[in-house]
């Protein structure tokens, strides 16, 4: 799985970081960023509710 977000779309609203904090982190822009090695097999699921959530529709997935 790929994960990445959409720094032009992303609004700050921390969704991702709430759902998925192993995950997500926002960075010193404010923008929402993925932690190096987060995406694993255990946190797909977060990682898709997050995706689902995002107000944006920031976070890209893709398989
Ligand atoms: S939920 Fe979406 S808009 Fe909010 S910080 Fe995360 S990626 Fe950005």
């Amino acid at each position: 799985m790929d994960v990445s977000v959409d720094l032009t779309k992303c609004q700050s609203y921390a969704q991702c970081v709430l759902e998925a904090p192993e995950v997500f982190e926002l960075g010193p822009d404010n923008k929402a960023r993925v932690l190096a090695g987060s995406v694993t097999p255990d946190n797909e699921k977060f990682i898709l509710a997050a995706a689902d959530l995002c107000p944006m529709q920031a976070i890209l997935v893709a398989e």
